[in-house]
């Protein structure tokens, strides 16, 4: 059993169901619409930790077959990942990621000096920047293409989803959990899996565990048809800043992250934040300030004290993938696959206990992820 159908929970139905697994998907409101219907759909594999390097080149090769694998479209377009870096401490620290990302294999990845990148996005103000890193192969897939081409795929191999259908409880015996209590009655399963992205906090606590995952609200801009934006234009990340912004559509996508924001599961947005990223925009890429703004909408990262998610077992019968701090989106197909595989086979293709769900209160360090937008 799955709690939460969100694109992780989606992705690890479809491959335990094609595993043979009989799959149970439970979501109190309906599938994809918690924080994956936020996700600004970024792919990339420029990371800074090896671990989340290879699971990067792993998701873009699987998005690349996901037609094969599922029957349906990812809409993954390989624009690029075009990060812009300030200082001189933000140029060494791309510098020493990109020398281990060459070491995972990830080749087509390039530093360059800022007078290049307008070759890139033009109107970009490069003046005070230090330097940049771009991996074309990087780029952009559907948030709700990939949710529903992996919810439908397991459909069809047998996996039920409920939807409107909030567990209240977990069943027990001993220390096993057994399965969950909903509103529509009790479901067994010998083993359940939270997939309940910024809401695994709660879901946790229905057992008394304290999981260290941390809602906070971040925003979403998106423009009218805009001629200023190539579509073939890469996701282009300010780092300094965390000002971002892709081709949507025939206009633009754009956020930032905002540090004044308290913890918290508030999605209202406050359209009082557009002239602070305004005020970014016009130093970075003034061509933005020419783009009339047509809606925006907020969602829920969900962080770990490591920016690094918690994958794997939480005691018996009971498993978590969670806590993917900005990134659970392009995480869920490889996370689903190897999930799976060590569920049913006892052992995932890499070695994924550096993302034990103990290690906080175990006192293990993990390397954290510094590339976190
Ligand atoms: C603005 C924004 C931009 C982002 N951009 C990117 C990006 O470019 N690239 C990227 O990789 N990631 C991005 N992310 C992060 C990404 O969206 C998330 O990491 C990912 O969608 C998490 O998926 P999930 O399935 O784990 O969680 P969710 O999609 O939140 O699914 C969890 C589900 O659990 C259900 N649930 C909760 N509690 C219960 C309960 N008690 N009973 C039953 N069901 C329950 C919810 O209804 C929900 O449907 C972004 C996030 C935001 C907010």
């Amino acid at each position: 059993m799955i709690v939460g159908a969100g694109v992780m929970g989606c992705s690890l139905a479809f491959y335990l169901s094609r595993s043979g697994r009989r799959v149970v998907v439970i979501d109190r409101g309906r599938i994809g619409q918690g924080a994956t219907a936020a996700c600004a759909g970024g792919i990339r594999a420029q990371f800074s930790t090896e671990i989340n390097i290879r699971m990067g080149m792993e998701a873009k090769r699987l998005l690349a077959r996901f037609v094969e694998e599922t029957g349906q479209t990812a809409d993954f377009r390989r624009v690029g990942y075009l990060f812009l870096l300030t200082t001189d401490d933000e140029r060494a620290r791309f510098h020493e990621a990109l020398q281990v990302q060459r070491s995972c294999g990830l080749d087509d990845v390039v530093e360059l000096e800022p007078t290049e990148v307008r070759a890139i996005v033009p109107g970009l103000e490069t003046d005070d920047l230090s330097g940049a890193t771009f991996c074309p192969s990087d780029g952009l897939a559907g948030p709700n293409e990939v949710t529903y081409g992996f919810a439908n795929a397991a459909r069809r191999q047998g996996a039920v989803i409920h939807e409107d259908t909030p567990i209240e409880a977990f069943l027990m015996s001993g220390g096993t959990v057994t399965g969950v209590r909903t509103a529509v009655g009790e479901i067994a399963s010998p083993e359940t899996v939270i997939c309940a992205g910024p809401w695994s906090a709660p879901v946790g606590t229905m057992l008394g565990l304290q999981l260290p995952i941390v809602p906070s609200r971040r925003q979403v801009f998106v423009t009218e048809p805009f001629s200023g934006i190539r579509r073939s234009s890469p996701m282009t990340i300010d780092f300094h800043t965390s000002f971002y912004f892709h081709p949507e559509g025939e206009g633009v996508l754009f956020g930032m992250s905002d540090p004044a924001v308290p913890p918290g599961d508030d999605t209202r947005v406050d359209w009082s934040f557009l002239e602070r990223i305004t005020a970014v925009a016009e130093q970075r890429w003034p061509p933005l300030l020419e783009a009339r703004v047509k809606t925006a909408w907020a969602g829920l990262y969900e962080n770990t004290p490591d920016f690094q998610p918690l994958i794997g077992p939480l005691q018996a019968g009971l498993w978590i993938a969670g806590g993917f701090s900005g990134h659970g989106f392009m995480m869920a197909p490889v996370v689903g696959k190897w999930l799976a595989a060590w569920i049913v086979h006892g052992a995932a293709p890499i070695d994924l206990r550096a993302f034990a769900p103990d290690r906080f209160a175990a006192g293990v360090r993990v390397e954290p992820e510094r590339n976190v937008v």
